[in-house]
């Protein structure tokens, strides 16, 4: 439908006494300027009435004519607002008509019905976004929001160049390929280029996380062969850097465009990147990007929720969907060319429960190309049920404690280090002689914050505890590593320690592993996957004396005495079981699976079991291997 036909449709639903002044289209949104906003809202439910006629998404503002000056608007608000809502700040964004509420209780800011919100459009003209407030302090939140508003101006230009190309008319598409410029047939630097006769779309844009090898750090984005500027779009399916890491390097090569992600996605990669940045420099390489192309990958990021139908071009529409694997982690299903074919990218999936998140969905309008992660998909790869890995993890806790001694769990800041606490925090509640602290170092504690802002991306029972100001991050027994890591490890005192990074590959853990690795006491437990080559795999294998780089980046030899074990089971990962139970399970059923993220082997095994079990093209690009769908 093309805008003049939309603008006669909208005048047509209006009710007496409105006024259509201006259409504008933001990005992927279409944005409605109305006169008389009051009487517009007198109507029952008007924005999903006109959304619905004109099968797009609108934002709806009032006419300037409409609102009040921010002298008068702010008491005005702070008056319809219950007290009860915690209200921690109110903050305009006059480019986009806004009134940004920051608040504990969000819920009651939003009123019964939406009651509170109309309430505040209809008589101030202001349109309110509400954010949740962190039940913990998060620096990432602040400074995310902060940037969001200060950069409000150039994000209004960036969309409005955006949308112009996104509602823009253009001949239908001829063909539609997928070229692989990193992970596949390995972990890490997971990058594809979704390709039309008209559009080009980035689905991640990762970074292998060893950086020991230069080599195979980055995508192979100059195999791409397309100008930076002439990327319609990317896709970050969630945070972990081996998908993210590598969006900010884009943004200082020039790109402008929009960044797709899920509002946690935006914050979690947020925290990651500006780390990466600081592990680079503390590891005497160059960083690629700097903190300034972070922020300005912020400012361009479009959000979107699950379930949500967004045009990213004039042909292909995205839809997020629930991938299990880490908070605001998305399938991306691609309808491409009024359903020339359906594109299904899982990103990393958990087919199975977890104490966080609800299993990856299956069930799609439609589907016929699936690209499927394949870490844990080789024949082997059977991983014992999650009680079993939560059941070993206190086992070799409670016996370490007994003999006097600490336990160090490397863990990803996002991810299974919050999996962890929460099976640490219900152990505790229901131990009454579990006296013990639990450190928590690095960016856990951000990482968790994070988690208290999006509680409706968490399963019921989490959510529950969040909103019921009993947040299990907030338990007595996590501490927030304030003091020396040495002083922790001298202490008498029995501890377990939570610290990244998860495969030891540097910060907090690495350093701890140097001071408890001669301790026969100590106990090393693993949590997750470690990466081919990484340290954590090495002594994973039963290596007693690894080589590392220390702080100031010079080689070192740790001894290994301390006791390893492996909970296995903790992973955000589906194991083969799963995998395979997700692609069976998939509806509609695909017509070719693709199996990428894995190393070599697990990527081959995992699709010739695909292709026998499901009669179905199932087959394992290499990194550069271009797949023509249509
Ligand atoms: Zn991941
Ligand atoms: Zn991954």
């Amino acid at each position: 439908m093309q805008i003049n036909e939309v603008e006669k449709k909208i005048e047509q639903l209006l009710p007496p006494g409105c006024e259509l002044t201006k259409i504008e289209i933001e990005g992927p949104d279409i944005v409605i300027y109305i006169k008389g906003i009051d009487k517009f809202y007198e109507l029952d439910n008007p924005i999903k009435t006109i959304a619905i006629a004109i099968k797009k998404k609108i934002i709806v503002r009032a006419d300037m004519t409409d609102i009040l000056p921010l002298d008068q608007a702010e008491p005005k608000i702070k008056e319809l607002i219950p007290e009860t809502a915690g209200v921690e700040s109110i903050k305009f964004c006059p480019e986009f008509h806004e009134v940004w509420i920051e608040a504990m209780k969000p819920g009651i800011v939003i009123g019964k019905g939406g009651m509170t919100l109309k309430s505040i459009i209809k008589s101030t003209g202001w349109v309110p976004h509400i954010l949740r407030s962190p039940t913990l302090p998060s620096e990432i939140i602040k400074g995310v929001r902060a940037s969001m508003l200060k950069e409000s101006e150039a994000r209004k230009k960036f969309l409005t160049k955006a949308g112009k190309k996104i509602f823009s008319v253009q001949q239908k598409t001829t063909w539609i390929k997928v070229l692989a410029l990193g992970g596949s047939k390995e972990v890490g630097r997971s990058c594809f280029l979704l390709q039309t006769s008209n559009d080009k779309v980035l689905l991640d844009c990762g970074v292998n996380p060893d950086i020991s090898d230069p080599s195979i750090t980055y995508p192979y984005l100059a195999a791409a062969n397309v100008p930076i500027d002439e990327i319609d779009a990317i896709i970050v399916s969630h945070a972990h850097l081996d998908h993210s890491g590598f969006v900010p390097y884009l943004f200082a090569c020039g790109y402008e465009g929009p960044v797709y992600v899920t509002p946690p996605t935006r914050d979690l990669m947020a925290l990651l990147q500006f780390d990466y940045i600081k592990v680079m420099k503390r590891e005497g390489a160059t960083p690629v990007y700097s903190e300034k192309d972070v922020r300005k990958m912020i400012a361009h990021c479009v959000t979107r929720e699950y379930g949500e139908v967004t045009d990213i071009t004039p042909e292909i529409k995205l839809t997020f969907h629930n991938a299990g694997h880490i908070l605001g982690s998305a399938i991306s299903h691609l309808h491409i060319s009024d359903g020339l074919h359906n594109l299904i990218y899982t990103g990393d999936i958990k087919y199975g429960g977890t104490r966080l998140f609800n299993p990856a969905a299956t069930t799609f309008p439609r589907g016929e190309t699936v690209r499927l992660e394949s870490t844990y998909g080789g024949k082997d790869d059977m991983l014992p049920p999650r009680v079993e890995a939560e059941q070993k993890l206190l086992r070799v806790i409670t016996e370490t404690m007994q003999q006097k001694g600490k336990v160090l769990v490397p863990v990803f800041s996002v991810g299974r280090s919050q999996e962890v606490m929460l099976v640490l925090e219900e152990f505790a509640r229901r131990t009454p002689d579990f006296n013990y602290k639990v450190y928590i170092d690095g960016m856990v504690m951000e990482a968790s914050a994070i988690h208290t802002v999006y509680p409706e991306y968490l399963r019921d029972n989490v959510q529950r505890m969040i909103l019921s100001n009993k947040s299990p991050f907030e338990s007595q027994i996590f501490e927030l590593v304030k003091t020396d890591r040495q002083a922790i490890v001298d202490s008498p005192d029995p501890c377990v320690i939570l610290a990244p990074s998860g495969m030891l590959s540097g910060g907090p853990s690495r350093a701890y592993l140097k001071l408890m690795a001669e301790n026969p006491k100590n106990t090393l437990t693993f949590v997750g996957y470690q990466g081919i080559n990484t340290l954590g795999r090495k002594i994973q294998r039963g290596d007693k004396e690894v080589a590392t780089l220390d702080d100031a980046g010079r080689m070192e030899s740790i001894h290994i005495k301390m006791r390893i074990e492996t909970a296995e089971g903790f992973s955000g990962h589906s194991d083969k079981r799963q995998l395979i139970a997700f692609a069976k399970n998939l509806k509609p059923k695909p017509t070719k699976i693709f199996t990428v993220h894995g190393e070599e082997s697990k990527c081959e095994d995992l699709a010739h079991v695909l292709s026998k079990i499901m009669r179905v093209e199932a087959r394992a690009p290499m990194n550069l291997d271009g797949i023509r769908l249509k």
